[in-house]
């Protein structure tokens, strides 16, 4: 017998009907003699709220119970499918993250599992249920309720199909699969069919939240084939698997990604070292950095500017200011109205036309960049939030028409 692991997303679970649609397809995979194991999301905007309920409290809220109100929203959703496939006629039985348990670190808000124990799905299956679990939460060691991360359900489906050994992994959501742009954004967007595990990790972490990054890097670790498909219409969807292309070099998408903040640290000491100190620093509160540039330092100063997501902005710059005087830094300023659009596609560095058709596409439209990164896969800039979706059109213009 077949263990398949399906997943379903905020929007194809937010009511009724779109549970009964689910149980439907559910059901339909059961009744072909598979085992099933379900992954959910909190209903529709249901996480946005809870994180609104939050914010009326206070602006930095305990990371502890932030995750303890979070993980609510995929409990309400696991019990209610639970009712509607037993409505149906079938054996369901609902289990949160810290009932299985799926086992994470202490990194309450964007925990990663280390462990998940097989025992109480596999005796659930071996009796005929349809087994369903909350998606996006653990557990830590210390009993400690934590979230993966906003997205994280697909995470959870793709450690579960690693977990168990599962033969399918199907993620279903509210488009037909992946597209080379976000449909939302674009209107003659192109279906990918198959795509590899780096091309999706680079388009994933670069916005494309069609499916969480570190759910793909999970799946490119123990090379677990994941079919990306729509939970409203029937069809062929996107495989997302190992692979190479023939060709030398494809473009495979654009992506965006919102809430982006710049820091700029203007006249630091151009000493050996303060860069290191700076983002170490920086480092020990776990705020990730992004992009980067510092141009050579003239005589005595130098200056640094960074990007990190708009939620660590507030802690960076308490941490640097705290530290101004150590850094030896004359000022520190930042932004917060910023997006990242990004270019994806492999072998890029030897293919110079590239970054001159995505400047030229901003260009065209009086779009400003404020900075600019390359790499092997993929090129971004740094533009104005009111503009990116406008130099998303241009760029995706540009590369697929
Ligand atoms: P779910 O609730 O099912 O997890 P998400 O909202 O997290 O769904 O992800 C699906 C959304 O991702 C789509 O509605 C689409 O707007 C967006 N998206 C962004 N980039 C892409 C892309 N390249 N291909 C498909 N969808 C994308
Ligand atoms: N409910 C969580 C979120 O909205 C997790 C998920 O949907 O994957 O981010
Ligand atoms: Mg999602």
């Amino acid at each position: 017998m077949s263990i398949i692991v399906q997943k379903f997303g905020g929007s194809s679970v937010a009511d009724k009907e779109k549970l009964m649609n689910v149980a439907n397809i559910i059901s339909k995979t059961y009744d072909e003699g598979n085992q099933v194991v379900v992954v959910v999301s909190a209903q529709g905007k249901t996480t946005d709220s809870l994180v609104k309920k939050a914010e009326e409290i206070t602006n930095m809220p305990n990371k502890r119970e932030m995750d303890v109100l979070l993980s609510t929203g995929e409990q309400i959703t696991i019990s209610l499918l639970a009712m509607t496939l037993q409505q149906m006629g079938k054996k369901a039985i609902s289990f949160t993250g810290w009932q299985i348990p799926i086992i994470t670190d202490e990194n309450n808000g964007n925990a990663k599992i280390k462990y998940i124990d097989d025992k109480t799905i596999k005796n659930k299956l071996d009796e005929g249920y349809i087994v369903i679990v909350a998606g996006f939460q653990g557990i830590d060691e210390e009993c400690n309720i934590t979230t993966l991360g906003r997205g994280g359900s697909d995470t959870t489906a793709v450690a579960l199909s690693v977990a168990l050994k599962a033969d399918k992994c199907e993620i279903y959501t509210d488009v037909d699969g992946v597209f080379t742009c976000d449909p939302r954004i674009v209107k003659n967007v192109q279906k990918i069919d198959e795509i590899t595990y780096d091309d999706m990790l680079e388009l994933a972490s670069s916005g494309a939240k069609v499916l969480h990054n570190r759910c793909v890097e999970i799946a490119k670790k123990y090379n677990v084939e994941v079919d990306v498909k729509s939970s409203m219409e029937e069809g062929t969807g996107t495989v997302v698997k190992d692979g190479s292309y023939l060709e030398d070099m494809v473009i495979r998408g654009v992506a965006k990604q919102d809430n982006i903040a710049r820091i700029a640290i203007f006249g630091v000491e151009n000493k050996l070292g303060k860069t290191y100190e700076i983002f170490n620093m920086l480092a020990k509160e776990n705020i990730s950095v992004d992009i980067i540039t510092q141009p050579s330092g003239e005589h005595f100063q130098k200056d640094i500017f960074f990007t990190t997501s708009l939620n660590n902005l507030k802690k960076a710059l308490e941490i640097l200011k705290a530290n101004k005087e150590l850094i030896g830094a004359k000022e520190i300023l930042h932004r917060e109205d910023l997006s990242k659009v990004s270019v994806i596609g492999v072998g890029m560095t030897n293919r110079p036309g590239v970054a001159a058709k995505m400047f030229e596409a901003l260009y065209e439209n009086n779009i400003n960049m404020h900075m600019v990164t390359t790499s092997e896969v993929k090129i971004s800039v740094l533009v104005n939030k009111e503009d990116a979706d406008m130099a998303v059109r241009a760029i995706h213009e540009k590369f697929f028409n």
